[in-house]
């Protein structure tokens, strides 16, 4: 339906949306869930920006009947997990920051899955003793990290939430009981990772395909009773039925699949713990923007890029060959630092000074204008850890969500979740997938003799490049944003940041400009869109370029003059919608 590339319009009427404090399950938004066009949303009160209509309209039915940020981010999960299954859910690992309108303060908290306690840095070694390759390591219950989503959800709701937790979960459990239509986005999913093994395992199998083997079609229908029913229970009783109870020991059960089996037991599910961690913010011209911290490299090395670029006149530039060339070399630099020094912090020190202007202003100074630089090296941050370590080329893959959420009172939510790559692990229990996230640890435990700062250990998390970001200007939030994209990410997400602070440019048109990305190889063109007009000029100044589809899933929302004004990835088929 929405091809990349292609800006398509979406328009999304909300009738009925009521700020009004109704009970829930009385209060209708109609959101137009199956036909949508695209027009720019701009509301006053609330909106959810999410990759599902269906997801938006859970979310924005909680937030006109009262409910907060943290409240509508549980219905929108809950729905993003039914209807996209294949990016996110509560077999997987998510990052959320959570401005508290009230206390002016932002939270930031760290859902990411953990590796089990019997785990080594051998961990994903084969019979060889060698590293397996990173597909050969996806499939089965061994990827399989302990999931973290529904615990961040819970723990989040439990601090900020006003609406009661069970109704929160209806909606999911009420369209995975009467059933949805498959979307032509997870139609297309499905059938393209069917040569990657979707099909292997018997309960995978039977729920995305046909008897025939076939996979199942755009706007099929489909029920996911399972599913429904382990809802129903973590309604009712919470996450301990999926942490220490029933579901929990399905997937222990699930995990042990024939090939790649996993090692995941009850008490490293009964073990799991939410952790709230810093902020990472950057001062950026007139602006802060905000950030997680490790394990995931996202608001270090967005932090990184846009402290370099700082010392480079971008607004005047505009974008152009002249600002690519300096976006893409200051991405060179900090994916170099980012692949030595940034993993779990609660297993490695990794150097304070990384965001230390001094440092990244001399770091700036190796760009040359005039001629990219081949690969480039890490730095030697101030305050450096005594440990030291060799570059990880772990790559990560594109299959994850992210969503933006403003309540009537203030509250913020930027989310980004996943289960590793499209479909993680393919294991599937309770009518959910698990992920694959501990394929983000380096395969390898080390190079040349030094450890790899992100290599597999008992109850570590793996490095993630996912950057929910939150930017705020003159201490008050101005932009909630995030995206898919594996280690893309980053460049997506700062991309569109520069677009809106440095160009002006209105939130849609700045997901929808076409990507550059550098992650210190060759550079990255969007196919068929303007960017890669770029390519003879940005090759004579040396770039080794590479033409592809990047489909990015950018949500964002800006608040200006009292105004929420809402963008979703044309690329994929998300809506923005509010009241
Ligand atoms: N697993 C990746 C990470 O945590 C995200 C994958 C994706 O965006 O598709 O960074």
């Amino acid at each position: 339906m929405i091809r990349p590339g292609l800006t398509q319009i979406i328009s999304l009427l909300l009738l009925s949306a009521t700020a009004s404090g109704s009970a829930l399950a009385e209060t209708t938004t109609s959101v137009d869930t199956e036909n949508v066009i695209r027009t720019a949303v701009v509301s006053s009160n609330a909106m959810v920006s999410a990759a599902n209509p269906r997801a938006v309209k859970a979310g924005v039915d909680v937030l006109a009947a009262g409910g907060t940020a943290a409240d509508a981010a549980v219905a929108v999960q809950m729905m993003l997990n039914l209807v996209e299954p294949q990016s996110s859910g509560i077999g997987g690992g998510a990052f959320m920051l959570y401005w508290n309108a009230k206390d002016k303060q932002l939270l930031t908290y760290d859902g990411r899955e953990k590796a089990p306690a019997s785990a080594t840095p051998e961990y994903f070694f084969g019979d060889d003793g060698k590293p397996v390759k990173w597909w050969d390591a996806v499939v089965g219950g061994r990827s399989v990290g302990v999931p973290g989503t529904l615990k961040l959800l819970e723990h989040v709701h439990s601090q900020h939430g006003r609406q009661p937790w069970r109704d929160l979960l209806l909606p999911a459990i009420v369209n995975a009981e009467v059933g949805f239509r498959i979307s032509p986005r997870l139609a297309d999913s499905i059938a393209g990772a069917q040569e990657r093994k979707l099909d292997l395992f018997e309960t995978t199998r039977n729920y995305f395909f046909n008897q025939d083997g076939t996979p199942k079609r755009a706007g099929t229908y489909l029920k996911n009773p399972e599913f429904a029913r382990a809802l129903r229970e973590i309604a009712s009783d919470g996450s301990a039925p999926f942490y220490s109870g029933r579901i929990a020991r399905d997937i222990v059960e699930a995990v042990k699949t024939e090939i790649n089996p996993g090692e995941l037991t009850l008490a490293d599910l009964a073990g799991y713990n939410v952790i709230e961690r810093p902020p990472v913010c950057v001062p950026y011209r007139a602006f802060q923007v905000c950030g997680m911290g490790p394990p995931t490299s996202g608001g270090l090395t967005m932090g990184q890029i846009l402290l370099m670029l700082e010392n480079h006149d971008l607004p005047s530039m505009g974008p152009s060959v002249e600002a690519w060339h300096l976006f893409i070399e200051a991405a060179k630099l900090a994916y170099a630092d980012r692949a030595l020094y940034m993993a779990d912090t609660d297993f490695v020190d990794i150097p304070e000074g990384l965001l230390n202007k001094d440092y990244l202003t001399e770091r700036a100074s190796l760009i040359n204008t005039q001629m990219a630089m081949q690969k480039a090296e890490a730095g030697v941050p101030p305050q450096d850890s005594a440990m030291r370590f060799s570059p990880d080329t772990q790559i990560e893959r594109a299959g994850t969500s992210h969503f933006s959420i403003v309540d009537q009172y203030g509250n913020i939510v930027s989310m980004t979740t996943t289960i590793e790559t499209g479909f993680g692990s393919r294991v599937m229990t309770n009518g959910f997938l698990l992920n694959n996230e501990l394929t983000d640890f380096s395969r390898a435990a080390e190079k040349d003799g030094l450890p790899i700062a992100n290599r597999v250990e008992a109850n570590k998390r793996p490095r993630s490049s996912m950057s929910p970001t939150i930017v705020f200007k003159d201490n008050e939030p101005m932009i909630a944003i995030g995206s898919p994209g594996g280690s893309r990410i980053i460049n997506y997400v700062t991309k569109s940041v520069i677009a809106i602070l440095d160009w002006g440019m209105e939130p849609q048109a700045a997901i929808d400009m076409p990507h550059v990305v550098n992650r210190n190889g060759s550079t990255d063109l969007e196919e068929n869109t303007g960017a890669a007009l770029h390519q003879a000029d940005l090759e004579k100044l040396g770039h080794e370029i590479k033409v592809r589809k990047l489909t990015s899933g950018l949500h964002a929302i800006v608040i200006k003059d009292n105004e929420l004004f809402g963008a979703a990835d044309s690329r994929r088929e998300g809506i923005a919608a509010g009241f």
